[in-house]
């Protein structure tokens, strides 16, 4: 099995610790998402496993291969990875079979590939993402989409056992975005390789990977699955953002919970870390919850209807409640009215 073990890594610049401690076991062919605000660490990480950054201590392994160890750093040509970045990276001047080609002449495969293959294995690759007539043309002749999906066939053509992405969908806009999400997926499904995709968009990371790595200011939060991670954060963090719960005040009575501001209400605990549980708090999604005018209602949490969006399908609400605002989406836009009173509750 060729597993990625990153252990007790670290990289300090200067008295910045970018990475502190970072221990990671990735599995063959898992699609990993390392996920987190700017500055965070995310790309620190990656340009570690990829060679272009030293790590002030820790290991890098990539199954039998170590990619640093014991202060020592293998070459970044060896380690055979392919890279996607945010910018293309495509040169203007070279035609789309010479920037595939480039990978397969330039890496330690030289000696392996004749041009019969090589020409095979370009084939191949821009099958995979659906270019096949493209070998001749210039990237300013591709639309945006097109010159990520030619450097996704150019990270991929050597069939390397790993790729690494950086924010690779980040230029591109929201429909192109979800496009090249189906796309990704489906690549990876067909080269079975090892995927780590930085990202900052939450979205994005659940839509794709196995497990996310949740990351803040140089640590991990989390590591789980993006269902664990919506459902049952770990870290006020991890609840903010990534499952843009609120973190509700009240009082712990065994496995059920009663907010302070409208204790006849008692809601399950199952699955709500510990850490929240010590602090008093519940985390809960806005989507979990509904309003209903004073006079159906007793008990729930005061809110009052701050705003009123009505989107056709769904009416969006904006209502004032615990100290700040949460938007609550309803089928009805008859359900209140502008600065009506409501009455809020867990469904
Ligand atoms: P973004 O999403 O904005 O790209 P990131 O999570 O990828 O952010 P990194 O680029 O890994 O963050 O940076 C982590 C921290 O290390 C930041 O505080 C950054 O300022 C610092 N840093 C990164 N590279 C250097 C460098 N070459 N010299 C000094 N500090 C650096």
């Amino acid at each position: 099995m060729t597993e990625l073990h990153i252990t007790n890594l670290s990289k300090h610049f200067g008295t910045a610790k970018a990475l502190n401690d970072i221990t990671i076991q990735v599995k063959e062919n898992e699609f990993i998402a390392i996920l987190g605000p700017s500055g965070c660490g995310k790309t620190t990480l990656l340009r570690s496993v990829a060679g272009f950054i030293d790590p002030t201590a820790g290991s890098i392994r990539f199954g039998e291969q170590a990619f640093f160890e014991n202060e020592d750093t293998m070459p970044v040509e060896d380690r055979q990875l392919g890279m996607v970045f945010q910018h293309f990276a495509l040169w203007p001047h070279m035609t789309i079979k010479e920037h595939l080609e480039y990978p397969l002449k330039s890496s330690q495969n030289k000696k392996r590939f004749n041009e019969a293959v090589r020409k095979e294995m370009i084939r191949q690759a821009l099958q995979l993402v659906e270019l096949e007539d493209f070998e001749d043309r210039y990237p300013n002749e591709l639309s945006g989409g097109q010159k990520q999906r030619i450097a996704l066939a150019r990270a991929i053509v050597s069939q390397p056992k790993m790729l690494l992405m950086d924010e690779p969908l980040s230029a591109l806009d929201a429909h192109l975005k979800q496009v090249m999400v189906q796309e990704i997926k489906r690549i990876h499904r067909a080269t079975k390789a090892t995927i780590l995709y930085v990202t900052h968009d939450q979205s994005e990371a659940m839509a794709l990977a196995d497990r996310i790595i949740v990351m803040n200011q140089g640590k991990i939060e989390q590591i789980d699955t993006p269902y664990n991670l919506y459902h049952y954060p770990q870290t006020p963090f991890v609840a903010n953002f990534v499952s843009k719960a609120l973190l509700v005040d009240g009082e712990w009575q065994g496995d059920r919970f009663r907010p302070a501001e409208a204790n006849e209400l008692s809601w399950p605990g199952t699955g709500v870390a510990d850490y929240f549980k010590a602090n008093r708090l519940y985390p809960i999604r806005p989507e979990e919850l509904s309003f209903q005018p004073e006079n159906k209602q007793r008990g729930g949490l005061r809110a009052t209807i701050k705003d009123k969006q009505f989107l056709g399908r769904e009416t969006r609400y904006i209502v004032s409640a615990l100290g700040t605002e949460i938007e609550i989406i309803s089928h009805s836009p008859h359900a209140a009215e502008m600065d009506e009173e409501v009455y809020i509750t867990k469904h």
